[in-house]
């Protein structure tokens, strides 16, 4: 139905260039990230992410994976 759309992320922005941004596929969907930080936490929990329950991280690349 839509034909012009920009691809959003799912952190809630709308990409102009989509391709300088991370990306997974989720579904049938591409879906696109502000950060590869964020990225990691949606591999962690997809469903999670998507569903807004996890809080995308602020930081870019410097986080440790020190949780579990
Ligand atoms: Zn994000």
């Amino acid at each position: 139905m839509d034909s012009i759309n920009f691809p959003k992320t799912v952190c809630g922005g709308t990409l102009r260039e989509p391709s300088k941004y991370p990306s997974a596929v989720y579904g049938n969907e591409i879906v696109y990230f502000c950060t590869r930080s964020c990225l990691r936490e949606f591999e962690k929990n997809p469903e999670g992410f998507i569903s807004g329950e996890i809080e995308h991280p602020l930081e870019d690349d410097d986080l440790e994976e020190n949780n579990v």
